[in-house]
């Protein structure tokens, strides 16, 4: 168990008032954020919001609902998208980034969205936000970067306002605005149920070093699923298998493997039941994951409903030479490093009103 935060100190200058208080513990990644600023409210919020990897993804059949049950383990990696909001008169969104062309900017877009529904909730409704998007994470890869838009502009406009919303309330908003972004908030190493809304933290150990291969077009989750669920009936008319758990089942072995903190142990447990489906829609994946074999990953896995494809290293180093193999390969558009865990939606900067 970690500390519980400090108290701020009795000598913190007058005018300065402990904003943000987020508690790490349990999450797995290093340190607490407390974010001090001064009075009246910021001007301008910034805000960070991470990637996720999924170690395990494990999905049931669909739910009455139309979402499938799933069982995973949500790790966040140093792969932020950054989000500016400032008050206006009408909500506005901008998006920079080499995938901006691809990012709605209007009500479609996951941050106005978010921006609506806390306004809504805290009463502030009629409040009008401005908000940048810079963008890093790819778009459609599987990486739950509209999740991190969203989780960053909730946080971000909760800075803004002084909603007062609780944890409990802030949670709530952010898992009726999709199954990823109560992760996005939080961040580190946790286990998500039902749809992947219900986050306990994850007991994992140490730092661990990733080569991400990003795909040459995106894939929808709808349609994956779709692909996954239509392959396991195929195999079931077959006789090729059983059906798949009505409840599915958290890896015991990964979960000891994270509480060892050995990337060896990790990597050959990672699994992705919606790979089949990726590779089927985008069979030019099976080279990118073989070719990161081959230049010595630990581990080799689609990223969620993919295409991005994430390589487990053993060290800092070894993610850069695999990063160059899968370059020089050829095998996709582009490469990143990146390392987790790290924490979810975190204030980055707030500024005075001039
Ligand atoms: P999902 O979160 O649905 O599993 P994903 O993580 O693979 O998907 P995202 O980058 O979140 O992919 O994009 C999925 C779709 O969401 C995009 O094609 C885009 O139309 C829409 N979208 C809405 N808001 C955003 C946003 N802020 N950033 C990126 N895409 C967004």
């Amino acid at each position: 168990m970690r500390p519980s935060l400090p108290s701020p100190p009795a000598s913190q200058p007058a005018g300065l008032e402990r904003l943000c208080a987020r508690q790490a513990a349990g999450y797995g990644y290093d340190h607490q954020v407390v974010i001090s600023v001064i009075r009246p409210a910021a001007a301008a919020v910034t805000v960070t919001a991470p990637a996720k990897i999924n170690l395990q993804l494990a999905v049931g059949p669909a739910r009455a609902d139309g979402y499938h049950g799933l069982v995973t383990v949500f790790h966040a990696v140093s792969l932020l998208d950054e989000v500016t909001v400032r008050s206006a008169p009408h909500t506005s969104i901008t998006v920079t980034g080499e995938d901006a062309a691809l990012v709605p900017v209007g009500e479609s877009n996951l941050a106005w969205q978010a921006a609506t529904a806390l306004a809504a909730a805290a009463g502030v409704a009629g409040a009008g936000v401005q908000i940048a998007i810079r963008k890093r994470i790819p778009v459609a890869a599987g990486l739950a970067g509209g999740s991190a838009d969203a989780a960053a502009t909730l946080v971000a406009c909760n800075e803004l306002w002084r909603t007062g919303l609780s944890q409990r309330e802030m949670a709530e908003l952010a898992a009726g605005l999709g199954s990823d972004v109560p992760f996005a908030m939080v961040g580190g190493t946790a286990v998500g149920r039902g749809r992947g809304e219900l986050l306990t933290p994850a007991l994992a150990v140490g730092k661990y070093h990733w080569a991400l291969a990003f795909g040459q077009a995106g894939l929808s989750t709808a349609q994956v699923y779709a692909t996954c669920d239509r392959l396991r009936a195929n195999r079931a008319a077959a006789g090729g298998g059983p059906e798949p758990a009505a409840q599915p089942e958290l890896s015991t072995p990964l979960m000891a493997a994270l509480r060892s903190g050995d990337p060896a142990k990790v990597g050959p447990l990672l699994s992705n039941d919606l790979q089949p489906a990726a590779l089927s829609m985008q069979p030019e994946l099976r080279r990118a994951l073989a070719e990161g074999r081959d230049h010595g990953a630990l581990g080799a896995i689609v990223s969620g409903s993919g295409p991005t494809c994430a390589f487990l290293a053993k060290s800092a180093a070894q993610a850069r030479d695999i990063a160059v193999g899968l370059t020089s390969s050829g095998a996709c558009r582009a490469v990143a490093r990146a390392s987790g865990p790290v924490p979810g939606a975190s204030v980055i900067r707030a500024g005075a009103p001039s």
